[in-house]
C-alpha cells in the first residue's frame, strides 16, 4: 500500500482498476515493458486487503474445493503445496500480497472508482473516493463479484424467509434445521448444496435447465477452449455469458459430493414466490425459510457508463482485451478472459498493446504546472516482449504533477 492519493488529476499514463488477478497480471507486465509503479502507472483496488474477490469467499471454501487456480505471471503459487484444509481467501490473500510486495506493484486501496471519463485534454479521468488520475490508457480488471446477479419472479418481494445472494454465503451451520431452496445451476449452487446438506432440514435445487454433467477436468487447455468460445461473443458486442452455460457442470469433487448425499436432485424454476415458499406451474410447492440466489454475477463495469462502450447488443464490443469504441480501454478478466488462467493472459496482451499505444501516439501536451522527469526505458535484452515494446518507441517524458 501506498500514500501517493493525489488531491487532483495526477497525470500518469495507465491506470489500472482492481488488484485480483486480472489487475496484477496486466501491472506486471506494464512494470515488465517499462512502467514505474507509483508514478507513470498507478494501480488501485476497492479491496479491504490483498486476494481481489476470493479474500471475500466463504471460509468453508477450502483449497481442495476449488478447480484451479492459476499462476500468477513471473511467480509460482504455493497452491501447489498449500494445505488442502485452508481457506481458499486465505491463502490467495496471501499470495497476491506477496506478490504486490515482490514486484513493487504499489497498489493503492482502499480506493473506490466512481467513474472514467473522457478530460478536457482527451485524457481518461479515473475519477475516485481518494481522488482523480488522469491517464493515456486504462486496464479495467474489476471482476464481477461486486455485481451480484438477482433475477426477478413473481412475488419475490412477499417471502417472509430469508433471501441471500450465493456472494453473502458464509457456511452451512446457520442454515441447520432449516428448509432451503438454492436457485442456480453453476458451481455455487452445488458448492452451497454440498455444504448445507449436511444440516438442513431440507434442500430444494432449482434451475432454469437441466443440468448438464460432464466428465471434464478443468485443466488449462480445457480453459482454453472456453475461452475462445466466450471470445466469439465478446467480439460480436453481446454480452458474455456464464462459463457453465457453455461448458456444462464439470463432475468436480464438491459435484461428486453433493450427488452422492443426494443433493443435486434438480426441480425446475418455480412460477412464483409465495409468503412461505415457492410454488410450480403444476400446482406443487414448497415450503421454506431460505431462497439462497446462486444466480452469478454481472461484469462490474458502471464506472465506466460516461464512456458509452456499450453496443445495442447490450455488451461491449471487444477486439481481444481492447474495447473497439474506446481503443486506450482494455477489459481484462471480462468474458473470456473472467478465469486466473484468462485473466493471466489477457494481462498480458493488455499491455503489450497499451505499450505501443503509448510509444506510437503523439506526444501529450506536457501541464503546466508540472515538473518532468524521464523514465528510463527497459534495458536492452533479448526477451522479446521488451525488444518489441523497445522498437516502438524511444524514451519517454513522463510528467509528474
Ligand atoms: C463464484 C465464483 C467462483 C469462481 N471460481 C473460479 C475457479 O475456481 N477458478 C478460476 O480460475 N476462476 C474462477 N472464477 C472466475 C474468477 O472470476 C477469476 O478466476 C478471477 O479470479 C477473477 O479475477 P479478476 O481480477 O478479474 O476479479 P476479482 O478477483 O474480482 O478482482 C477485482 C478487483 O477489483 C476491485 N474493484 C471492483 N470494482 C472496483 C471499482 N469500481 N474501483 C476499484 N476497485 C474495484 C475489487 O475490489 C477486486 O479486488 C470464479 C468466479 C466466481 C464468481
Amino acid at each position: 500500500m501506498t500514500d501517493h492519493v493525489p488531491f487532483r488529476e495526477a497525470h500518469v499514463d495507465v491506470v489500472v482498476i482492481g488488484a485480483g488477478q486480472a489487475g496484477l497480471s496486466s501491472a506486471y507486465h506494464l512494470r515488465r515493458l517499462g512502467l514505474t509503479p507509483g508514478h507513470d502507472l498507478v494501480v488501485v483496488d476497492g479491496g479491504g486487503g490483498p486476494g481481489g474477490a476470493w479474500r471475500e469467499r466463504a471460509r468453508s471454501l477450502t483449497m481442495e474445493k476449488v478447480h484451479g487456480i492459476f499462476d500468477l505471471p513471473g511467480a509460482r503459487r504455493p497452491m501447489r503445496t498449500a494445505d488442502v484444509h485452508r481457506p481458499v481467501a486465505d491463502v490467495v490473500a496471501d499470495y497476491y500480497a506477496e506478490y504486490e510486495r515482490r514486484f513493487g506493484l504499489q497498489v493503492i486501496r482502499p480506493v473506490q472508482v466512481r467513474a472514467v471519463r473522457t478530460g478536457a485534454d482527451r485524457r481518461l479521468v479515473v475519477d475516485s473516493d481518494a481522488g482523480s488520475w488522469a491517464a493515456r490508457a486504462v486496464v479495467n480488471a474489476t471482476g464481477t463479484w461486486t455485481r451480484p446477479h438477482w433475477p426477478y419472479y413473481p412475488g419475490v418481494g412477499e417471502f417472509s424467509g430469508r433471501q441471500l445472494h450465493s456472494a453473502d454465503y458464509r457456511g452451512p451451520e446457520e442454515f441447520a434445521g432449516l428448509r432451503v431452496a438454492v436457485v442456480g445451476g453453476g458451481h455455487s449452487a452445488t458448492h452451497i448444496l454440498s455444504e448445507i446438506a449436511d444440516v438442513a432440514a431440507s434442500t430444494t435445487w432449482v434451475t432454469r435447465r437441466p443440468p448438464d454433467f460432464q466428465p471434464v477436468e478443468f485443466t488449462e487447455d480445457y480453459g482454453r477452449q472456453v475461452v475462445s468460445m466466450v471470445d466469439q461473443r465478446v467480439r460480436a458486442g453481446l454480452p458474455p455469458k456464464s462459463v457453465v452455460s457453455i461448458t456444462g457442470l464439470g463432475r468436480t469433487p464438491v459435484v461428486e459430493a453433493a450427488l452422492a448425499k443426494g443433493a443435486l436432485e434438480r426441480s425446475p424454476m418455480f412460477s412464483r414466490i409465495t409468503r412461505d415458499g415457492v410454488v410450480w406451474d403444476d400446482g406443487s410447492a414448497a415450503t421454506l425459510d431460505v431462497i439462497v440466489w446462486a444466480t452469478g454475477f454481472r461484469a462490474a463495469l458502471d464506472h465506466l457508463a460516461p464512456l458509452q462502450l456499450r453496443e445495442p447488443g447490450g455488451g461491449i464490443r471487444m477486439d481481444g482485451t481492447r474495447v473497439v469504441a474506446e481503443p486506450r480501454v482494455h477489459l481484462v478478466g471480462y468474458g473470456p478472459s473472467a478465469s486466473t488462467v484468462g485473466a493471466n493472459r489477457a494481462g498480458r496482451a493488455a499491455a503489450l498493446e497499451i505499450m505501443d499505444l503509448l510509444n506510437t501516439a503523439a506526444p501529450r501536451p506536457m501541464p503546466t504546472t508540472a515538473t518532468t522527469a524521464t523514465v528510463p526505458q527497459p534495458q536492452p535484452s533479448s526477451d522479446p516482449e521488451r525488444a518489441r515494446a523497445r522498437r516502438a518507441g524511444g524514451r519517454r517524458r513522463l510528467a509528474v504533477v
